[in-house]
């Protein structure tokens, strides 16, 4: 009775008229613009999302088409301040309304608190998701508060740094030495 639902092509009437629910896991290797944020790293880690439709009675008129959106990420990235590694949680929840086309969706846009989006029978949820985890990212990511003394954590930073860099010619040298003397 109830239709499949496809989070990539979504027809989001339908999806609203039914009341119907989807949910997604998947793990950041596929939300490329996300794993950009990241440089490649946490590729493992979850993205999750639920997605709930909703039809809205509206008197006179053809009912309100809603979505409501949840959405969870966390991304490993660099803490501007120490830069050490900090994971920043994305969340987001939010409601969408849905309209006809982009004239109405401009026209209400300054009256309506929620975001307006235009129907489509092929909407692509999944991007939805990754658009509005972008917007939650942190213009400066950073640790609340720091694990280390910023200093000290420097200069770590920058000797880890220096020992990521190529084998230092001494190293190669003492390691010579150490087989001749055996
Ligand atoms: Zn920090």
């Amino acid at each position: 009775m109830s239709k499949e639902f496809v989070a990539s092509r979504l027809d989001v009437a339908a999806f609203a008229r039914e009341g119907a629910s989807l949910a997604g896991r998947e793990p950041l290797r596929q939300r490329s613009r996300l794993l950009d944020e990241t440089r490649g790293e946490g590729a493992d880690l979850p993205v999750q999302w639920t997605a709930q439709g909703q039809a809205v009675a509206v008197t006179g008129g053809d009912p309100q088409v809603w979505l409501h959106l949840k959405a969870s990420a966390v991304l490993p990235l660099t803490c501007q301040r120490c830069l050490a590694p900090v994971d920043v949680t994305l969340t987001v929840d939010r409601a969408f309304r849905f309209v006809a086309d982009e004239a109405t969706a401009l026209a209400q846009d300054d009256e309506s608190e929620e975001d307006l989006l235009v129907l489509s029978r092929e909407f692509d949820l999944v991007e939805l998701v990754e658009d509005e985890l972008l917007m939650e990212m942190p213009a400066v990511p950073r640790h609340e508060v720091c694990p280390t003394e910023v200093k000290l954590v420097a200069t770590d930073a920058e000797f880890e740094a220096q020992a990521a860099a190529k084998p230092h010619p001494f190293a190669a040298l003492q390691k010579l030495k150490a087989d001749k003397g055996n």
